[in-house]
């Protein structure tokens, strides 16, 4: 398995949250330069509002935050900036909260699998690209085709269950 561009260290101990920030937001620079995208003032607001902490945030969360922030521009463009984030890799919907959270794997295309604290909210992303790869190909010996690939898991994180 790949290894996380942000180390997963921060799940099992009191950490440096600004290093996790700066991590992501050097992946984050590094994939619009390479892809040429624009990694616009909104683009990166949503980015350090999703990277605030390890625990996931809600459509309707993230425009307040925004907002506390003195953004004032139209709800839309927040969101257009999360899909933007979204199709880039740099974040991630969690269908089972219905909320978005940054990418620790070092964006682009891949599959996340998400453990999901059910104490404290925080979830940890791991690269489940080989993963999903192996669940695609034994749904297909039955004729089965996976169109979304993201796997949730609950339980509880290293600190909640100390
Ligand atoms: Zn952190
Ligand atoms: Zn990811
Ligand atoms: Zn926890």
């Amino acid at each position: 398995m790949p290894k996380n561009v942000i180390s997963p260290k921060w799940f099992t101990a009191k950490h440096n949250h600004e290093e996790c920030i700066a991590s992501a937001l050097a992946v984050a620079e590094k994939i619009c330069q390479k892809k040429s995208l624009r990694f616009t003032p909104t683009r990166r607001l949503v980015f350090n509002l999703l990277w605030k902490q390890h625990t996931p945030v809600g459509a309707y969360e993230l425009l307040e935050m925004a907002k506390a922030e003195g953004y004032r521009a139209a709800p839309i463009t927040i969101y257009r900036a999360l899909d933007f984030l979204i199709e880039n890799g740099l974040a991630h919907r969690l269908a089972s909260t219905n909320s978005y959270i940054g990418c620790s794997c070092g964006g682009g295309k891949h599959h996340g699998v998400f453990l999901i604290c059910r104490n404290c909210g925080r979830v940890l992303e791991l690269n489940g690209t080989e993963l999903i790869k192996k669940f695609k190909h034994s749904a297909l010996e039955v004729g089965f085709k996976i169109k979304s690939s993201a796997i949730e898991i609950e339980g509880l994180c290293p600190i909640c269950s100390k």
